[in-house]
């Protein structure tokens, strides 16, 4: 299973091991020892309706010409998130 695992959700760290244990695989942080099985450590609803809304929200602002302020760093969350940095 090569399933790309999302950076921990108590760290923000990518330094993540993985288990087999039983049928199942568990993520375990290497930074501050956070864990949870795989499709749970993938899983955040939250995380995901943020971030579509800071989508909706950068689009908008790149609509209007607006590139200024927090936008780059909104955009940098957003690639962070989504696994693109
Ligand atoms: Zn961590």
């Amino acid at each position: 299973m090569s399933e790309k695992l999302k950076p921990c959700p108590f760290c923000g760290s990518s330094i993540l091991d993985t288990y087999k244990i039983g049928n199942g695989r568990v993520v375990a942080c290497r930074d501050c020892g956070g864990g949870a099985n795989v499709n749970r450590w993938n899983t955040r609803p939250l995380e995901q309706e943020l971030v579509e809304a800071l989508k909706d929200l950068t689009d908008a602002c790149d609509n209007f010409g607006v590139s200024g302020g927090n936008i780059p760093h909104a955009k940098t969350i957003i690639a962070k998130a989504e696994g693109r940095s």
